[in-house]
């Protein structure tokens, strides 16, 4: 891994921090957290803007739609933008992170064609229906049923846990189209329409009194066969390409923008003397540590997958992903433990930011497969330990 930039790198840089410099200014002000509606369009038009300027789908590879840009210049735009303070990518994530990055490997040439522009000029938004009430961390065993019925299959199930399903238009749904057949080998990644007839959204309220997600009812919903991305029968491959995307890269941003609170906390705690407990400094020294090494991890699993690709591979994350979603997620609760340190009394305020991010960094160990389901994933893919069951 060369991370010396190149004179083109440096001038990337460059344009894009003058950008963001002369964009962000203008920017309305964020809608509230669960002003699902607003906060839509809000993400859109950042969308769009980013399209505009040339900075949508950096990573995406040209004949997707992107910019085929070199992993360097990906991981530049995450670093410029987060130090920007520009938006988070917000009800764009699935999308852009991992259902946009599915389609354009796995997908026909007419569905690339009609699915992935619309997520890059930021016109349509996607959300994720793997979860199901008894099939989360073991996935294969979901029953959410497809029937095929001539050119369409006809869908009947419930999925939980579908973050953004209020607002998106579209859903990386996977459904069983052969029940008979052994459980990884029975399902299909499907592309759902949200507002067909026969689909329910009921909105979650979460810990920290948003409702990000939703449970989703799909009571004969009827898709065109050709919305299935892959082979029939074979969604489970496509959707550890899903995965691979979701655990390898959608969360690298965060790791920038976690440093970035990490400094804002230390300033607080000089402010307000805490900095002054010796143990304290440690804990955020060692946190320092930590966010560095995990920014680290996210330009090796980066470079691996591109140097994948120009080497004949498919240029999907590998399973380092799990290392880094392992220790990303622990590291983020560690964070705002230690910020309820540093503020006190004042973090038990439930109006807090910095108490809304504490409590929602409690979720991070679960979403995305959790803790115990990484460590499986890092023991037999990684250490090639034998299966447990
Ligand atoms: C904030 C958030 C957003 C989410 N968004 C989405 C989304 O958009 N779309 C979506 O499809 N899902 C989403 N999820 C769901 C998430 O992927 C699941 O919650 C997760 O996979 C765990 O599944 P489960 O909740 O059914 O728990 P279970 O599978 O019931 O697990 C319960 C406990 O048992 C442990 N366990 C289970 N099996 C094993 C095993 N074999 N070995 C060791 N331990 C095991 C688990 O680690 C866990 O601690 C989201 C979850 C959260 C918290």
């Amino acid at each position: 891994m060369d991370l010396t930039l190149t004179g083109e790198e440096e001038d990337f840089r460059r344009r894009l921090r003058a950008w963001l410099h002369d964009t962000l200014p203008g920017l309305p002000p964020e809608p509230p957290a669960d002003d699902w509606p607003a906060r839509r369009a809000y993400d859109c038009a950042w969308q769009r803007a980013l399209h505009d300027a040339g900075y949508a789908g950096l990573h995406w590879p040209a004949d997707a739609g992107g910019r085929g840009a070199t992993p360097t210049q990906h991981l530049i735009f995450i670093e410029e933008t987060e130090r920007a303070g520009a938006p988070y990518v917000g009800a764009n994530f699935v999308g852009l992170l991992h259902a946009g990055p599915t389609i354009a490997a796995e997908g026909t040439t007419a569905q690339r064609a009609r699915w992935l522009p619309p997520i890059l000029r930021g016109e349509e938004i996607w959300c994720q229906g793997f979860s199901e009430p008894d099939a989360g961390s073991d996935l294969a065993s979901l029953r959410t049923r497809a029937v095929r019925d001539g050119d369409s299959y006809v869908i009947t199930g419930s999925k939980i846990w579908t973050s953004h399903a209020e607002v998106a238009d579209w859903c990386e749904l996977l459904v069983r189209t052969d029940p008979a057949a052994p459980r990884h080998r029975g399902i299909s990644w499907i592309a759902l329409p949200m507002n067909a007839p026969g689909v329910t959204v009921r909105p979650l309220r979460t810990l920290a009194g948003t409702t990000e997600f939703a449970e989703v009812f799909l009571d004969e919903v009827r898709v065109p066969a050709t919305h299935r991305v892959g082979p029939e029968n074979d969604g489970w491959r496509v959707s550890m390409v899903t995965l691979s995307y979701e655990r390898g890269t959608a969360f690298a941003g965060e790791v920038v923008a976690c440093r970035r609170t990490l400094a804002r906390l230390a300033r607080t705690a000089r402010a307000n003397g805490r900095w002054d407990d010796a143990v304290l400094r440690r804990r955020l020294g060692r946190l320092h540590a930590e966010f560095t090494a995990l920014w680290r991890l996210v330009q090796w699993n980066v470079s691996e997958a591109a140097h994948a690709a120009r080497t004949g591979g498919d240029g999907v994350p590998g399973a380092g992903g799990s290392v880094f979603k392992l220790r990303y997620s622990q590291a983020r609760q560690e964070l705002y433990e230690a910020a309820a340190d540093v503020l006190g009394p004042e973090s038990l305020d439930a109006r807090q930011e910095w108490t809304a991010q504490r409590l929602s960094s409690l979720s991070y160990t679960i979403a995305a497969g959790t803790s115990q389901i990484q460590r499986n994933i890092i023991a037999e893919r990684i250490l090639g330990l034998p299966k447990g069951r």
